[in-house]
């Protein structure tokens, strides 16, 4: 792969609407990236493997619980710190980006924010340093764009739980230490369950032949009467809204990646033309390249601004769901454009993992697809505009 000279654009100069220390954040996330992730990213995402190696690394730059309190081990930053270091590692590859987000927004806040404090002091801190790694068990094999339907369950036994069920698609299922599962009591009311390795009859089978998020461990989580202790079930909140609560966190957190990936793509190509010579000039002076620029630089702009406020309107506690679908959805549908633009504009060399255009394309079809699709974020916006549920 060739060296990694990024830079990143800022059209607008958004940088005078960062803080010094958002800056330092998003600085030393950038070195990082730079400096351990690519160049090894690409033989990771070939070879279809996470590279633990960078676990250590991802810790020491904030990106387990950004924005947890540091008494619990998190790095206790506001969320548009949170934003920018989810920015910078998915501008390295989705993949990386999708472990952090899964650890912080999906295990480590559900611990934090339903947890007891028994619970956050026993996971917490251990997640922060990624001496454990975490997963979130939502989804199932019948049931995607449709959580309310699980039917993975547990039973009141007097000492403990019996849960029984099966989640697929589960980022970092394959080497988890422990997995926040969302099952149905007796009542068929939701709850949280944590879940550690090494309990009877649970099990993490890899999912393999993916071509996108190679780089990112998937697999299923497959409870078969495994013996849950009753201090491990998630105390201060049940139904749907629980885990929907951490999927606001990890949405948000896309939403400010996809703006990494999309900058990445842009960087590359424009680098790129006006490198490739054809018909005696450079590609970036030909009218048709250009519009592709201008239009990526415009969407990268709209983007950014649309996450910041976003940000903004999250650390003061005013962003709505529907707001966050809003900025997933368009960030990451221009990100996929982005890449589909720029991989064009490399000709031929776009295919290659000479660039990491190609993957960033491929990887952005799981980020269209994971906590809620394309379609499903449009029609949370257009309930509520309307008022009027389409999925019912
Ligand atoms: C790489 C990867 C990692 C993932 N990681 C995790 C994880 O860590 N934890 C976890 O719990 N899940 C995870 N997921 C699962 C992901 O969230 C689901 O794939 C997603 O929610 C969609 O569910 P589905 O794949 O079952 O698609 P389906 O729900 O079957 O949807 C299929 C199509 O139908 C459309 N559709 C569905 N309902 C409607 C409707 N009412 N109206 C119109 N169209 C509709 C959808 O938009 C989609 O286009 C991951 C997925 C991938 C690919």
């Amino acid at each position: 792969m060739k060296p990694d000279l990024f830079e990143a654009p800022d059209y607008y100069n958004l940088d005078e609407l960062l803080t010094d220390e958002h800056k330092l954040v998003r600085d030393a996330a950038r070195e990082w990236v730079k400096r351990d992730v690519s160049p090894i990213i690409e033989e990771y995402a070939q070879k279809a493997e996470f590279p633990k190696q960078i676990i250590g690394g991802l810790a020491e730059i904030g990106a387990f619980g950004p924005y947890i309190p540091m008494e619990y081990g998190g790095a206790g930053l506001d969320q548009i710190s949170y934003g920018l270091i989810m920015q910078e590692i998915e501008r390295g590859d989705s993949g990386v980006r999708s472990t952090a987000s899964v650890q912080s927004s999906l295990v480590m806040y559900p611990i934090w924010k339903y947890g007891n404090e028994a619970q956050r002091n026993k996971y917490l801190p251990k997640l922060a340093s990624g001496e454990w790694i975490g997963s979130f068990g939502l989804t199932e094999p019948d049931h995607g764009s449709n959580p309310g339907g699980m039917t993975t369950n547990f039973k009141d036994m007097g000492d403990h739980y019996l849960l029984n069920g099966a989640k697929m698609w589960i980022s970092n299922a394959p080497f988890c230490e422990i997995a926040v599962v969302w099952a149905k009591n007796e009542e068929g009311r939701i709850h949280g369950l944590i879940v550690e390795r090494g309990m009877e009859g649970f099990s993490t089978p890899e999912t393999h032949n993916k071509w996108s998020l190679r780089a990112s461990a998937t697999g299923e989580l497959i409870f078969d009467n495994v013996k849950i202790p009753k201090e491990n079930l998630l105390p201060n909140k049940s139904g749907l809204g629980a885990p929907l609560g951490c999927l606001d966190s990890a949405r948000y957190g896309i939403a400010w990646g996809a703006i990494g990936a999309a900058m990445d793509c842009y960087d590359t190509a424009l680098r790129y033309s006006k490198e490739r010579m054809q018909f005696g000039k450079p590609i970036g002076q030909f009218q048709l390249q250009q519009k592709k620029l201008a239009e990526m630089i415009t969407e990268i702009t709209k983007a950014q601004l649309l996450a910041w406020r976003l940000g903004v309107m999250r650390e003061n506690g005013t962003a709505t769901s529907a707001q966050i679908s809003m900025a997933k959805r368009n960030n990451v549908d221009m990100a996929i454009n982005i890449a589909r633009e720029a991989r064009q504009m490399l000709g031929g060399m776009g295919i290659t993992g000479e660039y990491s255009i190609m993957r960033h394309s491929m990887n952005l079809e799981s980020v269209i697809t994971y906590e809620g699709t394309h379609d499903i974020h449009l029609l949370i916006t257009g309930l509520d505009v309307t008022g009027l549920n389409a999925f019912k």
